[in-house]
């Protein structure tokens, strides 16, 4: 399909701590993860894989493709539980509906993927594949960084924790004094890559000296 954007220079896999975004809403709804069960998951889950400019802008709504939940039929186990909505309510997509959690990462992030990624099946797949391979929870805990409600960790030690394992600086992002989402950067062939320079840790609340709790 055609889009009126020109072409991306790298991906951000942004990935979220369940422990945060679950406990920012008061109740539970039914479509949400973090109602199974008694817990939240307990590895970093997926948001999206999402193409970036090197400005610090991105695309978005790149293409009129809607997303159709059977092209990804045989993707769903991995997806439920590796890219579950722990968000209640349904996200707009692109074309002004609403839309699920992957509904909206697809029409907004997933169409301006292309080349490298063409089609709806590739994009969940290719996000799953990549997401398998960073173990950003199993690099985190060999590092000592397990979650907690009581300890708090350096931001830099976890950055640094990462970029020793993938040769890479990755973008924390905290919410009210917790990690919520970590994100690794990649060259359009998945190859590590710095996430921008400058930004490493968004919200001008932070610095790289202060903490994020209950990671
Ligand atoms: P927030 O304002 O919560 O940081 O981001 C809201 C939305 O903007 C995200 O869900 C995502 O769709 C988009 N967004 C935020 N930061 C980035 C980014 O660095 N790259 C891209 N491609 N989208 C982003
Ligand atoms: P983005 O930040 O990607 O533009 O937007 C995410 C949208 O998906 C928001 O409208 C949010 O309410 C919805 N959503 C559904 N499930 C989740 C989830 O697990 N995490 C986040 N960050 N947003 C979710």
């Amino acid at each position: 399909a055609v889009s009126k954007f020109r072409e991306f220079d790298y991906f951000n896999l942004a990935l979220q701590w369940p422990g945060t975004v679950c406990g920012r809403s008061r109740h539970c709804c039914s479509s949400n993860a973090c109602c199974r069960g008694s817990n939240a998951p307990a590895e970093f889950t997926i948001h999206g894989l999402w193409p970036d400019y090197n400005d610090g802008t991105w695309p978005a709504c790149c293409t009129r493709s809607e997303f159709e939940e059977k092209e990804i039929a045989t993707l769903l186990d991995p997806l439920e539980k590796y890219w579950p909505s722990l968000s209640c309510g349904s996200p707009s997509t692109c074309h002004g509906g609403k839309g699920s959690f992957w509904a909206h990462e697809w029409e907004k992030h997933g169409t301006c993927s292309s080349p490298v990624v063409r089609d709806e099946y590739s994009y969940f797949l290719t996000t799953l594949n990549v997401y398998f391979k960073y173990n950003v929870t199993r690099v985190l805990s060999e590092a000592g960084y397990v979650p907690s409600n009581s300890e708090k960790y350096p931001l830099g030690g976890i950055i640094s924790a990462i970029q020793n394992a993938f040769h890479a600086t990755p973008k924390l992002v905290c919410s009210k004094g917790a990690l919520e989402e970590l994100h690794l950067c990649f060259y359009k062939d998945f190859k590590p890559r710095d996430c921008l320079a400058g930004s490493s840790i968004q919200n001008g609340k932070y610095s790289s000296k202060s903490s994020c709790p209950k990671y």
